[in-house]
């Protein structure tokens, strides 16, 4: 059995969790290989150190750089010191400092927390430290270099067990170093566990796994127990975030299933994510509710418009030149609908809507601003009319006007769009329904 294990930001976030991740490791010695963050916020420091190296970098023209730098410095120390670590902590940081006066990109500068924090951990647990710069390869246009990276993770982890490696960060060619976005470990620990064919790809944080609504809104969600890749892209897509979106595709190909789990809690057995659950919990027909507010409508009514050729592509074409992403195009007989954000219509609304009433020649054009979209992702929703009723039931008790209603092709979920203002009783009414 070989498990890759994530640990992120606020595992990693002051010695007294390097030691929770020391304890974990200890008793699950299939974790051979670890990706590691930089340090993120703690209980009693709000600041990620990731977030400080942005600013220390941006702020590098007055002279408050140094003082950003000595607060990132002080956590590092902190750590070593508590710890009583051996590594020449000093002489590591003095040369990010030299660099950095030197005029070092921003990439480089700001993966120093991953680089400096896997360090420590290294030396804390009794693994090797492997830079993710050797193994995680960029092509000049700052695209990842899929085979290249996978051929040298496997080449340089192979027979090698043990080792701890930086997340975020990879290098091009000339070996400068490109870093992911933001939340890029996650992909780290995602193409290291492809690599060396990991049985498993563990995704340590500080929540007990994926929940079935925002707890800001639901009061006590239940955990996502098990969930499909696709459940989990869908989910994401609407708002749930847990993971990097891009973590999911090298595992997925592999077939390596995720489980999301708490470093502060490493009893509870988190979410698992797999390519097919079996279900023997048939009758749980939602896995999880997700939504965003602020999106606009544009409804092209045109009679017998299914039968026109070329309608759809000539409204899109308003949006393609602007460069407007389109996030769903319900369709009906006479009438087929847009949806876009309102951030990327605002402006031009008016043009927008005139331009689509001539390229379509449409009868009329509706347009409904300030709309939310709630997603309910469930891989049992497929053939289930009923859910259908049991929803509009329960909005309609709850006295909730529904705008627009979508369906993914995927036909794992159900969109609905309501006003901004429902959004929040809506999500309230679905779990009721199906959930509690
Ligand atoms: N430290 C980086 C960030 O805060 C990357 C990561 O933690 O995944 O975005």
């Amino acid at each position: 059995m070989i498990k890759v294990a994530k640990f992120g930001g606020t595992s990693l976030s002051d010695d007294k969790q390097l030691i929770k991740v020391r304890d974990i490791i200890k008793n699950d010695d299939t974790i051979k290989y670890i990706v590691a963050s930089a340090p993120g916020a703690t209980n009693e420091i709000n600041n990620k150190i990731t977030d400080l190296l942005y600013l220390c970098y941006s702020s590098k023209k007055n002279n408050i750089y140094k003082e950003i730098f000595y607060e990132i410095s002080e956590r590092f120390k902190k750590i070593v010191e508590k710890l009583d670590l051996s590594i020449d902590l000093e002489s590591e940081l003095k040369n990010i400092f030299i660099d950095l006066e030197n005029g070092c990109d921003e990439d480089y500068f700001v993966s120093r927390g991953e680089y400096l924090n896997s360090k420590l951990l290294a030396e804390f647990i009794g693994f090797d430290f492997v830079d993710a710069k050797d193994i995680i390869c960029f092509n000049d246009d700052g695209f990842l270099n899929v085979e290249k990276t996978n051929e040298e993770i496997s080449k340089i982890l192979k027979d090698r067990e043990n080792v701890v490696i930086p997340g975020f960060y990879g290098a091009y060619k000339d070996g400068r170093i490109k870093t992911f976005s933001r939340g890029g470990s996650d992909i780290t620990g995602s193409l290291i566990s492809r690599a060396v064919n990991a049985d498993i790809y563990e995704n340590w944080t500080d929540v007990s796994g994926l929940l079935m609504a925002d707890p800001r809104i639901i009061k006590n969600p239940k955990k996502i127990d098990v969930m499909t890749y696709r459940e989990l892209r869908e989910l994401a897509y609407m708002g749930a975030t847990v993971l990097h979106d891009e973590a999911v595709f090298p595992v997925r190909e592999a077939k390596i299933p995720i489980n999301i789990r708490n470093t502060n809690q490493p009893e509870g057995c988190g979410t698992l994510i797999l390519e097919n659950v079996q279900d023997e919990e048939k009758n749980r027909i939602i896995t999880g509710i997700s939504g965003k507010k602020n999106y606009t409508v544009f409804c092209i009514n045109k009679s017998n418009m299914a039968s026109q050729v070329g309608i759809i592509k000539n409204a899109l074409d308003v949006f393609c030149k602007r460069k407007i992403a389109v996030e769903h195009i319900p369709t009906g007989v006479d009438s087929f609908s847009i949806i876009v954000s309102n951030n990327a219509v605002q402006k031009d609304i008016d043009k927008i809507s005139k331009e689509l009433k001539s390229n379509c020649n449409a009868d009329s054009i509706n347009i409904y601003s300030d709309i939310a979209l709630i997603s309910s992702v469930g891989r049992n929703i497929r053939n289930k009319s009923s859910i259908f009723k049991r929803l509009f039931s329960a909005l309609e008790r709850e006295n909730i006007d529904v705008k627009i209603i979508a369906q993914g092709l995927s036909e794992i979920n159900l969109i609905i769009g309501v006003d901004n203002k429902n959004f929040e009783d809506t999500i309230k009414a679905i779990y009721d329904e199906f959930v509690e």
